[in-house]
């Protein structure tokens, strides 16, 4: 089973392009400024089996679509319910684009299943002194956007630069 609080069908600030965002419930930080403090008790949300969250994502994803993201709450809080999840859509479309928003660092996370599955983490907890408006698709500068496979295939952390992708919406 798998707990969501939401899924948005187009977003433009969670990732390159016209995003689908499931919102998953839960996460064991209370950052100062926190975005999503309603997603933050695991108790909350909308229960579901990980098959059924997958469907309705596959569901909502168009040819305008660039991409699917995670994002909460924290959903490497239920990380083995978000690999079924993933896994799921994997299988049918493999060619999805994949983002993670995640508080934990790719460090603390590289080596959980759900890794090998996503294209790009964005980790680290949000720190309100480091906030910084003009970021994109990240709230605060201690954040990193992670070419995953890259990273994992090399053992070094391959970030991404955000301007690139901004230049192309
Ligand atoms: S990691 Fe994200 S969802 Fe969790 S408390 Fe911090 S800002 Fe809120």
């Amino acid at each position: 089973m798998v707990r969501y609080a939401d899924i948005m069908s187009d977003s433009i600030v969670d990732g390159p392009g016209i995003r689908v965002v499931a919102f998953l419930q839960g996460c064991p930080r209370i950052c100062e400024g926190c975005h999503n403090p309603s997603l933050l008790p695991i108790e909350g949300g909308i229960e579901v089996t990980e098959n059924e969250l997958a469907k309705m994502l596959l569901k909502k994803l168009t040819a305008k679509h660039a991409g699917l993201s995670f994002s909460g709450g924290d959903p490497l809080m239920q990380p083995e319910a978000l690999y079924k999840v993933i896994s799921f859509i994997r299988n049918r479309r493999p060619d999805v684009n994949i983002w993670l928003y995640s508080g934990y660092t790719f460090e603390e996370v590289k080596d959980l299943p759900v890794m090998s599955l996503i294209d790009v983490l964005v980790d680290g907890p949000f720190i309100l002194k480091e906030k910084d408006i003009s970021l994109v698709f990240k709230g605060s500068r201690n954040q990193r956007i992670i070419d995953v496979p890259n990273s994992l295939a090399t053992g070094q952390i391959a970030e991404i630069l955000t301007k690139k992708y901004a230049a192309n919406i």
